[in-house]
Formats: structure tokens, C-alpha cells, sequence
């Protein structure tokens, strides 16, 4: 792909340990700054980069056009971020958290919203969760249910999985009388593509314990789900 700013491009362009980079882009220099362009920077880091730099060839791109030349280091690099999940250590985000308390109510969060990769396309989905426990003898701090939400979506995932995954999880740290997860995702892979208008949310559940042996249980979480949510300003 021949452009008029060809040349200018190429002046632009250095040649920096065995990769092309353009010169004075923030994120290079951030990364170069810190790691002599880069410690951090792994072996993976790069199989990510020539990998896509393979696709962008091969959808018919010029991968070392100004718009492009970069993208395979930034799509890398995000992939740190959104797919983060897999380096999260469960124990890590629960510990400290788990208090003893006689509570033998429904505890619900609700709405935790959440962005994850659907691994059959690696496109988003993205929705909202909910999580209700009733406590056996130990409940957990309020802000540890998102960030399991988070840990478990920050990877390639199937939602039906995720939601089994955050059930269990919670289940086999709070040992609780019973768990209950329901997860609403849009999933980019069936809205981007076809012509359909409608973008149906896919719902998943899981249910353990007395959510799922109790219909009153259960009913009551889902009316909990059925309110609007209340404005507290
Ligand atoms: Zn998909």
C-alpha cells in the first residue's frame, strides 16, 4: 500500500531491537523509559505482536502504515490488562475478607458490572452480575464479590462458565447455606455481526444450595432482581 506520506512515515520509524517502532508515541516511551524497551516486555508479549501483525497482513492491511504500526505492541499490552484474570490469585483477593458474623439473611450484590472476551471469537461481552449468598457462619467484605466477578471475567470465557466459576468460588470460601449467581451479558459476536436490530441479553444462573433446593429462596432473590434500582440521591 503506497500512501503520500510514505516517506514521511519511514523517517519516522526506527528500528529498535529487532522491531519496527514509531519513534515519540507516549506508550513507547513510557515502556522504554521504564525497561530499556523492555524488561517487561516477555517473550509472549512479542509472539502476541507478530501474531497481530500476521492478521493485520492478512485481512489485507499494510501493518506498517502510521495507524498500524503500533497496534500489535498496543493490542499486547492490553491484553495484560483484559485478560488480567488469569494471574489473579483467588487467595490473595478473599484474604483478610471473611469475617464471622450470625447473619442468616440474603445477602445480595447487585449490578456488578463486567467486561470479558468471549473465547470462541475474542470479541466482548459485557453485562452486569449478581451475586446473593446466605451465610453459614462467615460472610465476606462487600468489595471482594466484584473483584471475583472481575477475576473470573478478565479471560476468555464462555458466560455460562463464568457464572458457575463466581458460584463456586464463593461457595467453597464461605462455605454458605447456599449461593446464588445470575449473570446478563451482550455479547459483541452475535450483535456485530448479521443484521439483526434486536440485541437479546443472554441470562445465565447458577443456583447451590438453598437457593436451589428453596423456591421461596430463590424467589425472593429474583424479585430483588426484578426491582428497579432505587436513586439514593
Ligand atoms: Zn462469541
Amino acid at each position: 500500500m503506497s500512501s503520500s506520506n510514505g516517506r514521511n512515515q519511514t523517517e519516522k520509524i526506527a528500528n529498535l531491537h529487532g522491531k519496527t517502532w514509531i519513534l515519540g508515541e507516549p506508550e513507547l516511551i513510557d515502556s522504554n523509559k521504564e525497561n530499556g524497551a523492555g524488561q517487561n516486555w516477555s517473550q509472549e508479549h512479542y509472539v502476541i505482536e507478530d501474531a497481530v501483525r500476521a492478521i493485520l497482513t492478512n485481512v489485507g492491511e499494510d501493518p506498517d502504515r502510521e495507524g498500524l504500526a503500533l497496534t500489535p505492541h498496543r493490542v499486547a499490552k492490553m491484553y495484560d490488562e483484559i485478560l488480567a484474570g488469569y494471574e489473579m490469585d483467588p487467595v490473595e483477593i478473599v484474604n483478610g475478607a471473611l469475617f464471622d458474623v450470625e447473619y442468616d439473611e440474603m445477602i445480595l450484590v447487585k449490578d456488578i458490572e463486567f467486561f470479558s472476551m468471549c473465547e470462541h471469537h475474542m470479541l466482548p461481552f459485557y453485562g452486569r452480575t449478581h451475586v446473593a449468598y446466605i451465610p453459614g457462619d462467615k460472610i465476606i467484605g462487600l468489595s471482594k464479590i466484584p473483584r471475583i466477578v472481575d477475576m473470573f471475567a478478565r479471560r476468555l470465557q464462555v458466560q455460562e462458565r463464568m457464572t458457575r466459576q463466581i458460584a463456586d468460588l464463593i461457595e467453597e470460601v464461605l462455605n454458605p447455606q447456599g449461593v446464588a449467581v445470575v449473570v446478563e451479558g451482550s455479547h459483541m459476536c452475535s450483535m456485530m455481526r448479521g443484521v439483526k436490530k434486536e440485541h437479546p441479553r443472554m441470562v445465565t444462573s447458577t443456583m447451590l444450595g438453598s437457593f436451589k433446593k428453596n423456591p421461596m429462596t430463590r424467589n425472593e432473590f429474583m424479585q430483588h432482581l426484578r426491582q428497579p434500582r432505587a436513586s439514593l440521591l
